[in-house]
C-alpha cells in the first residue's frame, strides 16, 4: 500500500489543498491517507479542513488541538494566543465536524506501523523532541515503526544499540524534482537502517523547523520507502483569512517564518 502521510494541518486549507495537489492522484500515486492529528487549531479554516479530509479514504488520530476544540482538555497550559485560537475554533466548528473530531482514536496499529499524534507513551500530549525522549518511547510500542506528529518537525529517530539509545536523522531535501527548485523531497529506505524507528512527517499547516513550506510524506509499505516532501504554498492568502477572523498576530506572523 502507498500511504499519503499528513499531520498538523491546523486549519490551514491553502496548505492542505497544495499538499493534496502535489501528492498526485488518489488510486494512482497513493491508496490511502494517514493523518496524525491536529486537523484544527491555530488556522482560519477548521470546517473546510475537516470536510476536505472526510472526502478522502483515511484514518485520522486525535491531536491535542482537536481535543482542545472539543473542550476535552484543560487549556490553561496553552499560551494566550493558542487559547484564543482554541476558543475561536470551538465556536466556529459545526456540530457535524465536532462529532467527527469526537470519534477520532488516539492510537492505531496496522501491520508494522503504530500511529499516534504525540508519542506511543502519551498519544495526545507528549512531544518527541530529542533522542532521549524517543528512546524512552521505543518500549511503548511493539511494531518496527511508529509514526507521530505534534512537534511540527520532520525527523526520524533510530535505535542504535542494545541499550535502546537512539539518534536523530533529519531530511535535507537534497533531491530536487523536475518541476523547479522550490519543491523538495528526500527518499529514505526504512529497511536500510535495520532498526526500529519513530518517524515524523512534519506539519502541513504550521511548520516549526524554520522552513515555512508545507511538509508531508509518502510511505510505501511494500518497498518500505519513506519520502519526506516539502512544497511552498500561498501563505499570504491564509494570513489574510486569519486577520479577517481576528486570530492573534503572532500566529499570523509565524507562518512566514516556520517557527
Ligand atoms: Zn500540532
Amino acid at each position: 500500500m502507498r500511504y499519503l502521510i499528513i499531520s498538523d494541518i491546523h486549519a490551514n486549507l491553502t496548505a492542505f489543498e497544495t499538499v493534496l495537489a502535489d501528492a498526485g492522484q488518489l488510486g494512482v500515486d497513493y491508496d490511502f491517507v494517514w493523518c496524525l492529528g491536529d486537523v484544527v487549531g491555530y488556522g482560519p479554516d477548521p470546517n473546510e479542513c475537516v470536510e476536505l479530509l472526510r472526502t478522502l479514504p483515511h484514518l485520522c488520530l486525535a491531536g491535542n488541538h482537536d481535543w482542545a476544540a472539543l473542550g476535552r482538555l484543560d487549556i490553561r497550559t496553552f499560551n494566550a494566543d493558542a487559547r484564543k485560537a482554541v476558543d475561536w475554533t470551538r465556536k466556529t466548528l459545526t456540530e457535524e465536524n465536532l462529532g467527527y473530531l469526537e470519534a477520532l482514536p488516539i492510537t492505531f496499529v496496522l501491520e508494522d506501523f503504530t500511529l499516534a499524534h504525540g508519542s506511543p507513551r502519551e498519544p495526545v500530549w507528549e512531544y518527541i523532541l530529542d533522542p532521549l525522549i524517543a528512546s524512552l518511547n521505543f518500549p511503548h510500542f511493539q511494531t518496527d515503526f511508529c509514526l507521530v506528529g505534534h512537534t511540527h518537525t520532520p525527523i526520524i529517530f533510530r535505535v542504535i544499540n542494545d541499550k535502546g539509545e537512539s539518534e536523530p536523522v533529519t531530511p535535507n531535501y537534497n533531491e530536487r524534482t523536475a518541476i523547479g527548485n522550490e519543491r523538495h523531497r528526500e527518499i529514505v529506505q526504512l529497511k536500510e537502517a535495520d532498526t526500529r524507528q519513530i518517524i515524523n512527517p512534519g506539519s502541513i499547516g504550521q511548520p516549526r523547523d524554520s522552513d515555512p513550506r508545507a511538509a508531508y510524506a509518502m510511505l510505501d509499505t511494500e518497498l518500505l520507502t519513506w519520502e519526506f516532501r516539502r512544497i511552498p504554498y500561498d501563505i499570504d492568502a491564509v494570513q489574510d483569512r486569519m486577520r479577517q477572523a481576528d486570530l492573534p498576530d503572532r500566529l499570523v506572523t509565524r507562518l512566514s517564518h516556520g517557527w
